[in-house]
């Protein structure tokens, strides 16, 4: 057992962690508040390699894998630059094209993906179906050569950003009669597919919305993979790469957080010469904080090596351990930050009450805590569905 990095990931995560630093959080904030996205920051990061880590060198990527990724993700947040769209381009839709894409999918995808020129974002969401994906209405029906697909999405990151959506939908198995998942490779400029943007109270240069997909039709070549077959798996494919990057992301803001709120309280004195974070009440909350965050990263090393290892199943525990743990701490450690900040804490200026809701969603988003707990209720403890 290790718990260093090699060599190589210790210079991508200083590599990384000086990137982050030079934009910032209040860059992060100034383009969330005024509609714009930080292309700068996306595009100088694909420049440099850090979004194509996990993509095989012969696509155009770095050839290393979910840790190498995740690193990416948690230094980013750890300056102050939570980017969500890592979650879901690099992580989600460049494994599922790398591990079950055709070999003109990769081809044709992968090298955007790796250098930062195109983001493929990923809907599975819908109003009706919520966390249980087996009610999905969205359908695709054979159209000619092609398919036609109709139905709605719901919280779907960055399609404003994105070239092309990754649809999650139901077909028809012709063998069997039975409705089974398939993913599709939709333009963003598609016919027939329209977005409204939702309004959420996250402050975030990264938008979500709804989607509407009225009789898209798109070529044969759009379904993800050979066959109809390799939906089941190509959605699986992309569950643990999303969790253990989400979770690293939350570890990452979760350093930040503690960061700019020991800064404050080892230097404030409001009672004779001590400085505040003297006072056990304002140290503790934050110590309880520092750990809940290290441990998650623990958990999130464990997941990484785990999946990159191929070690699948062993992964999906752990990853989806590690998003619950990162998820909590990120939302306590931030929570303790505005609280030992005083008035501070809810200004802007301090740059920590910006990602109160950011990390709530996390708590929510990508896969709730409650169904984190349902899964491992029945996976590792052994424990009947309730649903
Ligand atoms: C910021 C943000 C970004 C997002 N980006 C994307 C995206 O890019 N693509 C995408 O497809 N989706 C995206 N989502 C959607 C997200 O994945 C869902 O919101 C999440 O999976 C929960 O689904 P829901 O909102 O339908 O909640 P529901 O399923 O309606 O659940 C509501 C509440 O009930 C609880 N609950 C439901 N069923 C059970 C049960 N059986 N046992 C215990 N508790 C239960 C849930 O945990 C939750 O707390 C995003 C959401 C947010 C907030």
């Amino acid at each position: 057992m290790t718990f260093d990095l090699t060599p190589e990931q210790d210079q991508l995560r200083d590599a990384v962690r000086a990137l982050g630093r030079r934009y910032g959080h209040s860059y992060f904030v100034e383009k969330a508040r005024a509609g714009e996205h930080t292309t700068e920051l996306w595009a100088e990061a694909g420049r440099l390699g850090y979004l194509g880590v996990n993509i095989p060198t012969e696509y155009g990527g770095g050839g290393g894998g979910i840790t190498e990724l995740a690193i990416v993700c948690e230094e980013l947040a750890a300056a102050g630059c939570p980017l969500l769209l890592l979650v879901v381009s690099p992580a989600i839709a460049a494994t599922v094209l790398s591990r079950h894409g055709t070999e003109e999918q990769r081809k044709r995808h992968l090298p955007g993906l790796a250098d930062g020129s195109q983001k493929i974002v990923f809907a599975i969401t819908e109003p009706e179906a919520g966390s249980n994906f087996h009610r999905l209405g969205t359908v695709a029906r054979r159209d000619g050569d092609g398919w036609l697909l109709n139905g709605r999405k719901c919280y779907i990151s960055g399609v404003d950003e994105a070239g092309h959506v990754l649809v999650v939908a139901r077909t028809e198995d012709s063998s069997t009669g039975k409705l089974k998942p398939a993913l599709f490779l939709v333009p963003t400029d598609a016919a027939g597919l329209t977005r409204s943007k939702l309004d959420m109270e996250i402050v975030s240069p990264e938008n979500q919305f709804l989607l509407y997909l009225d009789d898209v039709r798109v070529p044969a070549d759009a379904l993800l993979g050979e066959s109809l077959d390799a939906g089941l798996p190509a959605l699986f494919a992309g569950l643990n790469p999303e969790r253990i990057t989400v979770a690293a992301m939350g570890a990452g803001t979760g350093r930040y957080a503690i960061e700019r709120a020991s800064e404050y309280t080892a230097t404030r004195k409001v009672w004779g010469g001590r400085s505040i974070g003297s006072h056990q009440g304002v140290s503790h909350p934050l110590a309880h904080a520092a750990v809940q965050v290290e441990l998650a990263r623990l958990m999130i090393q464990k997941a990484g090596t785990l999946y990159d290892a191929g070690r699948d199943l062993e992964a999906g525990v752990a990853g989806n351990m590690a998003k619950y743990a990162a998820g909590e701490a990120a939302a306590l450690a931030v929570d303790t930050a505005v609280q030992v900040l005083g008035g501070a804490g809810m200004t802007t200026e301090y740059g920590v009450a910006t990602l109160l809701g950011a990390v709530r969603a996390g708590r929510i988003a990508p896969v709730s805590r409650e169904m984190i707990l349902n899964f491992v209720a029945q996976h590792v403890l052994g424990q009947d569905k309730s649903y």
